[in-house]
């Protein structure tokens, strides 16, 4: 079994090993997918973590990181990258729908993994971490309140994902889920506190929240070829990521280039067909 060295954003170092077909039934467990996404990509990155090399700042005692509690998601989805990157290349092909109304194209796009930005995890955060503590303040200039909030792990995920059933999936409910604590507040009211929020404020406690996490920035911009718009997409785990068989549309077109490569290797008689599509392929 082939296995790497990974370093997470936090500096816990992991053993992580290539991802096989049977690990990705993690995605079609019904049983997992009930309770979330994030489920399954805690239970996927615990298969693929051999071991844990270095704790970095975390104080767990158990063999495995403990994903879905408080080991960060920052480190989590850095390290399903890193052992899909592992696995199959730094360059992750997949088709993106134009959401141009006019348009709707099926965009082909390559998102090379290696070049999306990396936040580590800054040392106030780690030393916070080293103290089995979670729990950073900022200080809201407009309202003049301070606010305490919580980095992004997994017990932080699961309480998002409880407020966006209950409150709604807005912008404020998942800040709003980030928070513990405000100044001065003994029975405090997250989601409606964020929602009065001035906007400079908000920026305020967005600015706090990214300084203090960390990992991969999964958000990119995507150029359609026949309308030109440019459009966000975010890079999400899915089997897709691992598995191009698994998009219709690609598997066609590794058929595609599949029967041009046979016809090339019989001579390349037919020079104008294999030409057409080197063409469409680049
Ligand atoms: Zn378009």
């Amino acid at each position: 079994m082939n296995t790497t060295e990974i370093t997470c954003p936090s500096g816990m170092i992991l053993e992580g090993r290539e991802v096989e077909i049977e690990d990705l039934k993690v995605f079609t467990d019904k049983r997992l997918a009930k309770q979330s996404v994030i489920t399954g990509e805690a239970a996927l990155a615990d298969k693929l973590c051999i071991k844990v090399l270095d704790r970095g700042p975390y104080l767990f005692t158990s063999s495995k990181p403990p994903w879905g509690q408080e080991a960060l998601y920052g480190d989590l989805f850095f390290f399903l990258v890193e052992c899909r990157v592992f696995t199959k290349g730094k360059n992750y092909d997949f088709d993106v729908q134009c959401p141009a109304r006019s348009c709707r194209e099926m965009v082909p796009w390559r998102l090379p993994l290696d070049k999306l930005h990396v936040q580590e995890l800054c040392e106030e955060s780690r030393e916070m971490l080293r103290r089995d503590e979670n729990s950073c303040r900022v200080d809201l200039t407009r309202c003049g309140k301070t606010v305490y909030f919580q980095l992004l792990d997994g017990r932080v995920h699961k309480r998002q994902r409880k407020y966006v059933e209950e409150y709604g999936d807005d912008i404020h409910v998942i800040y709003a889920a980030r928070l513990h604590k405000i100044e001065g507040d003994e029975r405090p009211d997250f989601v409606r506190f964020v929602a009065k929020l001035h906007p400079d404020d908000f920026d305020e406690l967005d600015d706090a929240i990214e300084d203090a996490d960390c990992g991969l920035d999964s958000a990119f911009d995507v150029q359609c070829h026949k309308c030109d718009t440019i459009f966000a997409d975010d890079l999400g785990i899915s089997p897709g990521f691992f598995i191009e068989s698994f998009s219709r549309r690609r598997k066609q077109k590794r058929r595609k280039e599949r029967a041009a490569r046979k016809r090339d290797s019989r001579g390349g008689s037919n020079s104008s067909d294999s030409t057409e599509s080197a063409t469409t392929n680049s």
